[in-house]
């Protein structure tokens, strides 16, 4: 009913049903006409409350739910009290190369096995993934070790066959303003892990996760992944402050990727603690079985001795804020 009244208006809603009441997201309308609206609005006895979200984005904002959004990923949950650990090759070489990567990382606490099919280049000349099949090893590599698979999406035209093998589709960072993408993701019902842009402002983040929650897609989750500086030492700078900034701005799960983040292998697990003590939900980290020997990103992947030890510190500042690394949901 007060739906029906917000579309005849002009507005497009979206309701979300909770046990006690239900909230209802309207965006658009006529600018002259909402301040009566809202007063109409109010004037009903089973209206609670009208809020009015001045922000450029609306079903992100923090505003638009009284809880942060927790994504369950067939049954693994992110964004509530556990910390989630993807970890896996930057890009899928071999069988044997990701196999035996996701038996390591499994068996070191990870629930989410990462990976690139397809593979975003800043040359036109480097690798670019081994497309489909290397999708077909990863779920795999997900059913043998129980893993969710999470893995990049480049091509609108491609959303559903990467969504035929994955739980999480990953849009890099350099296509975070890739409107067409981000408009095909939000058709889709399946999780997405949208990256930072390479030298993106919070706002342009939130507005690039905006396109998707207003296909209807609003499981999201935001991926830190350090932004561009003056600095060279380090890949990029890792912007650990992104983590409390998006958790005050939004309902949605922070990730962070320290290795993209620093590109660099000796600070992955110093930035790891740093972001899981910040209040990262996840992280998603780079692990091969031969870093200096791999096709991509080799200077920032780590070893699996060096995952496996990186953890029981990070389960440490997991429990000192209330929080425990999730381990594999038993039902699929
Ligand atoms: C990756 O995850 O391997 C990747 C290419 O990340 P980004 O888009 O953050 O550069
Ligand atoms: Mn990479």
């Amino acid at each position: 009913m007060i739906s029906d009244r917000l579309v005849e208006v002009g507005y497009e809603v979206r309701p979300i049903f909770g046990v006690e009441r239900t909230v209802i997201g309207a965006v658009g309308g006529q600018e002259h006409q909402k301040v009566d609206t809202i007063d109409q609005l109010r004037a009903y006895d089973f209206v609670d409350d009208v809020m009015i979200i001045t922000k450029p984005y609306k079903f992100v904002a923090k505003e638009y739910k009284k809880s942060k959004s927790v994504i369950d990923v067939r049954g693994l949950k992110i964004g509530g009290d556990e910390v989630v650990m993807m970890a896996g090759p930057c890009t899928v070489e071999s069988e044997d190369q990701l196999m035996t990567s996701a038996k390591a990382v499994a068996e070191a606490g990870a629930t989410v096995l990462r990976g690139g099919a397809y593979k975003p280049s800043t040359s036109p000349y480097s690798f670019h993934g081994m497309g489909l099949p290397a999708l077909e090893l990863l779920a795999e590599a997900g059913r043998r070790y129980n893993l969710r698979v999470v893995t990049e999406v480049m091509d609108p035209r491609k959303v559903e066959e990467v969504s035929e093998y994955s739980d999480i589709l990953q849009i890099g960072a350099r296509n975070m303003q890739n409107y067409d993408l981000l408009r095909e993701v939000g058709q889709s019902r399946k999780a997405v892990m949208l990256k930072r842009g390479l030298s993106a402002k919070y706002e342009e983040w939130l507005l690039a996760a905006e396109y998707i929650a207003s296909g209807g897609n609003e499981s999201i989750m935001l991926c830190e992944r350090g932004i561009r500086s003056f600095e060279t030492y380090t890949r990029n700078v890792l912007d650990v402050t992104a983590v409390p900034v998006i958790h005050n701005l939004s309902h949605l799960p922070v990730v962070v990727d320290p290795s993209h983040g620093c590109g660099r292998r000796d600070l992955v697990a110093t930035m790891s603690n740093a972001s899981v003590a910040a209040g990262a939900d996840a992280l998603i980290i780079e692990v091969h079985p031969n870093p200096d020997h791999a096709i991509k990103d080799g200077a920032q992947s780590i070893t699996f001795d060096q995952f496996r030890e990186m953890m029981p510190p990070l389960r440490k500042i997991a429990e000192a804020i209330g929080r425990s690394v999730a381990a594999i949901p038993s039902a699929v």
